[in-house]
């Protein structure tokens, strides 16, 4: 939009203007610093999404180099290591081409597509993708899902969503049990995930949900910039579900997602 000049003979006039002027700069610069703002973000959002899936492929590598290394390796053991690698660098490239997706997020342009995916087996293949790392921790993941149990739902969508909370508890969870379940509640499924670790003070639920917010005492558990519920949060709400935190009687933390079993397309 062009800036107007006023004439030198109207001083009223041009004070007038010049605040109008000033206005449109101050909108201009606002509008500028979002975007630097929304670029930071996107940068942030793919660092934190392609460096966690890396960590179950090295632990697969390492693993199945120590078993070649000690000898004795069968060759149909090398075969389901590497194909067990190759699996997971398929679900690598499948965030990596997700990320465009999400940076829509920011820009409020971001369309899912439903279709049917059943919870069962998109649990069942995180809950594998992410057991390396659970083991690391010391921590085991019971897994309750009924086959029966299926949606209209995007399905890079909901693995993200499930991929993000397990691997919080892995991260947050003090090496102790983990459950992930599922299970239908009339026209929704209520998706939850538990564990036993060092929990979320009353004070800090809301805001761990707010984009780069951390609960004050995490930093020396785990490294991360506060993206993961953010993102959780966002995918939860385009599907017009609702994402909830609790304490649990025994401490840890309760996760629980509630979403609608059929959903809209669009953001
Ligand atoms: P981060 O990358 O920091 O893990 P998230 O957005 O996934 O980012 O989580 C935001 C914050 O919420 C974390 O830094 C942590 O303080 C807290 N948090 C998330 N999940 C858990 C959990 N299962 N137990 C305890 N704290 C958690």
């Amino acid at each position: 939009m062009g800036r107007r000049i006023a004439p030198s003979s109207a001083p009223k006039r041009c004070t007038a203007v010049s605040r109008e002027d000033d206005a449109e700069l101050h909108e201009q610069i606002t509008e500028l610093r979002e975007a630097v703002s929304a670029r930071d973000a996107f940068i942030a959002i793919a660092a934190h999404e392609l460096r966690n899936p890396m960590t179950p492929i090295r632990g697969q590598a390492e693993l199945l180099l120590r078993k070649v290394r000690r000898g004795g390796c069968s060759t149909d053991e090398i075969e389901f290591g590497l194909e067990r690698i190759e699996w997971l660098i398929n679900q690598y490239m499948k965030r990596a081409s997700a990320l465009l997706d999400v940076s829509r997020i920011t820009s409020g342009k971001l369309s899912l597509t439903p279709e049917r995916v059943q919870l069962a087996s998109v649990m069942r293949a995180s809950v594998a993708s992410l057991l390396p790392l659970a083991q690391h921790a010391g921590s085991t993941i019971e897994l309750a899902v009924p086959d029966s149990l299926v949606g209209e739902w995007d399905s890079l969508a909901i693995e993200q969503i499930i991929d993000n909370l397990v691997s919080n508890a892995i991260k947050y969870g003090a090496g102790k049990p983990i459950t992930l379940s599922a299970a239908a509640e009339g026209r929704s499924a209520l998706i939850r995930v538990r564990d036993h670790g060092i929990g979320i003070p009353d004070e800090e639920r809301a805001r761990i949900f707010d984009r780069f917010e951390r609960a004050i005492g995490s930093g020396s558990h785990a490294t991360g910039f506060g993206i993961g519920l953010w993102l959780v949060r966002q995918l939860v709400e385009a599907m017009d579900g609702e994402v909830t935190v609790d304490t649990p009687a025994g401490g840890g933390t309760l996760f629980a997602v509630k979403l609608p079993r059929q959903t809209k397309a669009v953001l």
